[in-house]
């Protein structure tokens, strides 16, 4: 199958996020509407092979944009782990099984179309770029706050990968040394403390009922003293860190996204005041939520697939797409 770039195509491209749990799909159209949306298991736990789940879904999208009459310019894949954009190489994710994966050259082969394979956590980096909460911005920081936490650094409006892939693991900077142990094999850091999924486990390592979640654990805030005091410690600590990275970067904006950041105010007041408490000398960046939420790596796959098909993006577009909590 020859590149479909020409004037047949209508300017919707695929969009591919592949999560440790679940892959989730999309056609979106030429304006950045998620039109079509497919979400499958991420075959990691069955034994599958992963790879070929991923191949399997892009064929399917494929398939569905033909059969819906679309006719797909290009696809975007994102994923999380140490992602070498510029070959289109997925080096080492643990959590989906990937191992220098060849992914642009695969799904190319079956596909035919112009491939983009990119970083989950810096697309969604270019999704709040573009049209979410740091529109306009030359840098911001991004910080989803969910399993883990890890940053999207965006200068001159592009996320900055780092020499090894790595930039933005703010989740493992000490917060406090000799702390808490994390699964990284090193103590104190920022998400044994501030992760939706740490505060979670912090909650009932200090000997709180098993099974709440983060969203649970704020809620109990008010009647439960261990609850307001992991959560106490979460915005303290993300108030320290963010203190150290304004102070690093120098950012225009900080934006927040993850689980945690559905508390609202409940986090981002707090957050907000230990940020200030931290930075004695010099102003805080604005603190906002992000714009996409769960769906700014998708958004981000998209924008990822037009640049890869030869499409312009203009500023704003995307943020048609329906924000998933
Ligand atoms: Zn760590």
């Amino acid at each position: 199958m020859t590149p479909v770039t020409g004037p047949e195509a209508d300017g919707s491209v695929l969009a591919v996020d592949v999560g440790g749990t679940t892959m989730k799909g999309s056609i979106v159209d030429g304006t950045g509407r998620l039109r079509h949306t497919v979400v499958v298991p991420s075959r990691v736990a069955d034994g599958a092979d992963p790879v070929e789940a991923v191949r399997v879904l892009c064929r399917r999208l494929r398939d569905d944009a033909l059969t819906l009459g679309a006719t797909p310019a290009g696809i975007g894949v994102v994923t999380p782990g140490i992602i070498d954009e510029a070959a289109g190489v997925v080096r080492y994710a643990s959590n989906i099984r990937f191992r220098d994966v060849p992914l642009r050259a695969l799904i190319g082969d079956d596909l035919g179309l112009p491939v983009a394979v990119g970083h989950d956590a810096r697309a969604a980096g270019i999704a709040e770029a573009v049209a979410g909460a740091g529109r306009g911005l030359d840098n911001f920081l991004l910080l989803p706050l969910g399993t883990g936490i890890a940053a999207t650094v965006v200068v001159h409006g592009l996320p900055v990968p780092g020499t090894t892939w790595s930039a933005g693991e703010v989740g493992h900077m000490p917060v406090h040394p000799g702390g808490e142990p994390c699964s990284c094999g090193q103590r104190g850091c920022l998400e044994v403390y501030a992760s939706a999924g740490g505060l979670a486990r912090r909650y009932v390592r200090l000997g709180g009922a098993p099974g709440l979640d983060s969203r649970a654990i704020a809620e109990a805030y008010e009647t439960d003293p261990l609850a307001r005091s992991v959560w106490d410690d979460a915005t303290e600590a993300l108030g320290l860190a963010l203190a150290t990275l304004t102070l690093t970067l120098d950012p225009a904006r900080i934006v927040l996204g993850g689980g945690l950041a559905q508390a609202g105010e409940q986090l981002f007041g707090p957050v907000r005041k230990a940020l200030a408490a931290a930075l004695a000398w010099r102003d805080a960046p604005e603190l906002l939520p992000s714009a996409f939420g769960a769906t700014a790596a998708q958004v981000g796959a998209a924008v990822l697939a037009r640049r890869a098909a030869g499409l312009p993006v203009p500023d704003g577009w995307g943020a048609l797409a329906p924000v998933a909590s």
